[in-house]
């Protein structure tokens, strides 16, 4: 955890309870990391989704990383938080004509996943620029509902379609000048990434002569779990190096250049998400600690069943892990609001603060509305150490906005 306890402590009574924190460092390391991992070879490009806050957008910037982004919402946030059109890539999943329009007005390369959308794509945009998003057959990920490729998922065009598209792409004269993939979220191991970049490149060869450049997409892992092992870079490294090298010897255009998409790489590590301890009790033989931390805040154990250590923290004393174990459960009227199961902190008592960790990507991008509640402030921890407010917690009023 880079915050200290009484920090913690201090933030809440400042800002409220829930609260998303980040630290700037950790956002610049992953950075700069994931920059050198692939020795400038492999550009990588920040998949926006993941945390969209308008501040940690412009550090990421700062970083000299890109932006994908999957929605005119996102386009325009990137925007304001400086990228150029250049360094926008709208990886698109069927997306309406008007939202096609959006990037193309703007100059931004969009990617389409679907012969219709490149149809679609080539008639209001004759001449144009486009990439094309493949599904290599080959997925990987955490959990079913975030493997985005291989069968039965309703990302990417099949590849048994390259002839199709190609002819599409003549009958409106676009310039394909890039192709893409994404097999999916959280991996740690580098074995499915490199297999699918592998399929990626022989499909390219096969199909698609004088692309700029080639994208492998995102997905990289972090360990979630106290104690688990960090993705290897080396051996990613060392399974995509030789087939882009064999690649670019066998290509026509010797100048293509490789990207990536990570997101949750890059914004998990540096966010933290605190909560307050409400109420605690035990129930049927089973101990809940009750907080302020319910799925509107932090979806992904709800949506996917994700880990994330929970912290315990009181005021002054220090608090051992309890030998007997208790759900972590927030304020929503729904029973399946847990947020940490079975976890040693069965002592828990009103007024501790619960930490939870990695929370810094598909977290607060995730957050909602339901039951009204309103969604969480978000504070910096500069290098510096400073505490800067970098998004208002919602209010009351905010959620009449609308009406
Ligand atoms: C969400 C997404 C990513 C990023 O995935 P991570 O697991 O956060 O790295 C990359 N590319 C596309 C097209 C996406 O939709």
């Amino acid at each position: 955890m880079f915050l200290q306890k009484d920090e913690a402590f201090q933030l809440l009574a400042d800002f409220g309870s829930p609260l998303y924190v980040y630290s700037e460092g950790i956002l610049r390391e992953r950075c700069g990391e994931l920059l050198e991992a692939f020795e400038g070879r492999i550009k990588p490009s920040f998949s926006a989704k993941a945390n969209s806050n308008l501040h940690l957008l412009r550090i990421i910037r700062e970083e000299g990383i890109g932006a994908d982004a999957v929605s005119p919402g996102e386009i325009f946030i990137l925007e304001r938080a400086g990228f150029e059109s250049g360094e926008i890539f709208y990886i698109c999943n069927n997306a309406s004509e008007e939202e096609l329009r959006f990037a193309i007005d703007r100059d931004i390369l969009v990617s389409v996943d679907s012969l219709s959308q490149l149809e679609t794509f080539g008639r209001i945009n004759r001449g144009g620029s486009v990439a094309l998003r493949i599904n290599p057959g080959v997925g990987a990920g955490h959990c079913d509902k975030v493997v985005t490729a291989g069968c039965g998922t309703k990302f990417g065009i099949d590849p048994a379609c390259c002839g199709e598209a190609k002819k599409i792409i003549a009958k409106y004269e676009l310039k394909l000048i890039g192709i893409n993939q994404h097999i999916g979220s959280l991996f740690l191991d580098a074995g499915p990434y490199v297999k699918a970049a592998g399929i990626l490149l022989s499909i390219v060869l096969k199909h698609f002569p004088g692309l700029d450049f080639v994208d492998f997409g995102g997905g990289f892992g972090v360990p979630y779990k106290e104690g688990e092992r960090r993705l290897d870079f080396g051996a990613l490294r060392d399974g995509l190096f030789p087939l882009m090298d064999s690649f670019v010897e066998r290509y026509d255009n010797k100048y293509v250049h490789f990207k990536c998409e990570p997101g949750r790489y890059i914004a998990a590590e540096c966010g933290l998400l605190l909560g307050t301890v409400n109420a605690v009790k035990e129930s049927f033989g089973k101990r809940y600690v009750g907080t302020d931390l319910g799925f509107n805040v932090l979806m992904r154990r709800v949506l996917y069943n994700s880990y994330h250590e929970a912290r315990l923290l009181r005021r002054g004393a220090a608090v051992q892990r309890s030998a007997v174990l208790a759900d972590v459960v927030g304020d929503i009227c729904e029973s399946g609001d847990v947020i940490a199961e079975s976890r040693p902190v069965g002592d828990a008592r009103k007024g501790d603060v619960i930490a939870v960790e990695n929370a810094g990507a598909y977290g607060y991008s995730m957050a909602s509305n339901y039951n009204s509640r309103m969604r969480p402030a978000e504070v910096l921890m500069t290098q510096r150490g400073e505490f800067k407010l970098i998004r208002a917690a919602d209010t009351l009023e905010s959620l009449l906005a609308n009406f």
